[in-house]
């Protein structure tokens, strides 16, 4: 008898292990990244608008197994009226996203109304969670209270922000007057007021480069540092959205000056003028904000306000450079486009390196990891530093920019 129950203990803790482990075996934990495309997810996907106002979600998550996630997500709508905050459709309940195998959601599930609710959470949530999810609310009402201090704490961010960008664009109504009489004579890349290289006969060159959206050649900084090569960074603000502590940590170091490269990325017109197919900005009121927006981004972050600016596609007319220039922005062309817009190949790139010549400003992008930039560029700055040039800081050069 005394033998039995110890072999039926035995069996009874081999299965308990057995399952654990086994359970534990399938379970995912979220990663930081994930958790933000998730979030991204419910605000876009999930959610619904009902004033046109801009969505705000945050969730807590129940468990991820196999290309799933279970969470409780709270969602709530905002929407700013004559310079006062609302509050719109708020919505709070159980939510599973379903991922691709490359981890993007692709559909997600809401449980039913009424009494369709318990029932649709039985079917589709794993049966260990049925309880905990449907006594969430009353068991777990701090962490919902958590979800929604969250998001009304980003919400008062963001319209904050906004309401004191538009401000400060508004309170430059001389700016706004003075050029809204001036009619724009040239369009391209090189107009008067672009800086265009640094005017000296030393063997110093300087480096700049664009991020213009997402992406992040870690490579390519990770050179720079290793070689001790200082540049200067045009970030827009499309690229803060996804690289935040990336900018943070670039601003901190000396090697690198952060510079302004529009709030859209667009090219910079009072008329609308177009570049690449892009259309640019259609007045003097959208060149500010497409100036001023894309700085306080910056400061935000860095904590420091960028005094150079180059627009997206760097196409300007003129009056939109004077405009910059009013906003005490010196707009920064270049030499030598070293990398062709993206286009070119190690040698290639390597080459235009090389061609700069002295006080040239190589442009070059930073949001191209899975392009040849990162080789061509270093392979060419150290050929060029063999031939005797310093790289140097725009900003120690400050008094010999060269304007057209
Ligand atoms: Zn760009």
């Amino acid at each position: 008898m005394k033998r039995k129950s110890i072999i039926i203990l035995i069996i009874f803790l081999f299965v308990a292990l057995v399952g654990l482990i086994g359970f534990k075996g399938t379970m995912e934990e979220m990663s930081k990244e994930r958790e933000e495309i998730t979030r991204n997810y419910l605000e876009k996907e999930v959610a619904d608008t009902t004033y046109g106002g801009e969505v705000f979600a945050e969730f807590h998550t129940f468990m991820v197994k196999s290309n799933r996630a279970y969470i409780w997500s709270y969602t709530s709508e905002y929407y700013e009226d004559d310079g006062s905050v609302y509050q719109g459709r708020a919505s709070s309940g159980p939510r599973i996203i379903y991922f691709s195998n490359e981890k993007e959601p692709v559909d997600h599930f809401r449980p039913g109304h009424g009494s369709y609710y318990s029932e649709s959470i039985k079917e589709k949530f794993p049966f260990y969670l049925h309880n905990k999810v449907l006594s969430f609310p009353s068991e777990s009402g701090e962490v919902i209270q958590n979800l929604k201090e969250k998001i009304e704490y980003r919400a008062e961010k963001y319209f904050d922000k906004k309401i004191r960008d538009r401000e400060e664009v508004a309170s430059k109504k001389q700016i706004q007057k003075v050029y809204e009489e001036k009619d724009p004579e040239y369009w391209g890349e090189m107009v008067p007021g672009v800086i265009k290289r640094i005017d000296t006969e030393e063997k110093v060159v300087a480096l700049t480069l664009d991020a213009c959206d997402g992406d992040y050649d870690r490579e390519l900084i990770a050179h720079l540092r290793k070689e001790d090569i200082p540049a200067t960074l045009f970030i827009a603000s499309p690229w803060i959205e996804n690289n935040e502590k990336e900018l943070e940590a670039l601003a901190d170091d000396p090697l690198f000056y952060i510079a302004g490269h529009g709030k859209d990325h667009l090219p910079l017109s009072v008329e609308g003028k177009e570049a690449y197919g892009e259309k640019g900005t259609g007045g003097v009121k959208e060149v500010m904000e497409e100036i001023v927006y894309n700085s306080r981004d910056i400061e935000e972050v860095t904590g420091k306000e960028p005094s150079y600016f180059r627009s997206g596609t760097a196409h300007y007319d003129e009056v939109a450079v004077s405009i910059a220039n009013s906003l005490n922005k010196k707009v920064i062309g270049f030499t030598v486009a070293a990398d062709g817009g993206t286009t070119f190949s190690k040698e290639e790139i390597k080459e235009a390196v090389l061609g700069t010549g002295p006080g040239g400003i190589i442009l070059a992008h930073m949001n191209h990891p899975n392009s040849e930039i990162a080789k061509g560029l270093i392979e060419g700055i150290i050929s060029l530093r063999e031939e005797g040039y310093r790289f140097i800081h725009l900003k120690e050069y400050e008094d010999k920019f060269y304007e057209l």
